[in-house]
């Protein structure tokens, strides 16, 4: 499939994150506004420094999936692109559950999406997280994360035979390191935007 001229990805791995790509998208701040529990259409914009910087139309097809409609520049033209997003859910610790975006690229579960290169994807597709100064860290996060994940079930369900207990445990581990994770990034947002005014 041709991606056209964009050259969506095709940066090496420490290819310097520029402030102007990293608008995003939260599926936790979606969720908690009550703008995914039902069909239904609105609109999110992004501000910097007290002005608006862009903004998307957001239409929810179902509880399974989203599209996401905004306008592009590509080699001095405008397009409008649509891009669906997948949405799953996992249980949490004491109850309930929470929804997750599905990187429209790897299908990885990721509570937030980022702007780059005129498409929406996950921070390792956008290779946000490889220019970090803490990888080591973010790596670690990870290995501790997958061995977690490999004794839960799909979607973080509870295997049978494991105590309720002992799941909520768990399930409170790798929602920390995904927390965590994401803290780790903003605090490189942070800091590559202080360096670019
Ligand atoms: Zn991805």
């Amino acid at each position: 499939m041709s991606r056209g001229g964009s050259r969506w990805g095709a940066g090496r791995p420490g290819t310097r994150v520029k402030a102007e790509y990293l608008q995003r998208v939260d599926v936790r701040e979606w969720a908690r506004r009550g703008h995914l529990n039902g069909a239904g259409s609105f609109s999110w914009s992004w501000h910097r420094g007290g002005e608006p910087s862009g903004s998307i139309g957001v239409w929810v097809d179902s509880q399974h999936a989203l599209t996401l409609r905004y306008g592009f520049t590509e080699n001095g033209e405008q397009r409008t692109v649509a891009q669906r997003v997948h949405i799953t859910r996992t249980p949490c610790p004491y109850g309930g559950s929470r929804q997750w975006f599905a990187c429209p690229c790897c299908a990885r579960r990721v509570a937030l999406l980022y702007l780059r290169g005129g498409r929406f994807a996950c921070r390792h597709c956008q290779r946000v997280a490889h220019a970090s100064q803490s990888e080591d860290s973010l790596a670690r996060l990870w290995r501790k994360q997958s061995m977690i994940e490999a004794r839960l079930g799909d979607y973080w369900r509870r295997p049978k035979g494991m105590r309720r207990r002992t799941h909520a445990r768990l399930l409170a581990v790798v929602l920390e390191c995904d927390r965590l994770r994401d803290e780790a990034l903003e605090a490189l947002i942070g800091r590559l935007f202080s360096g670019q005014t």
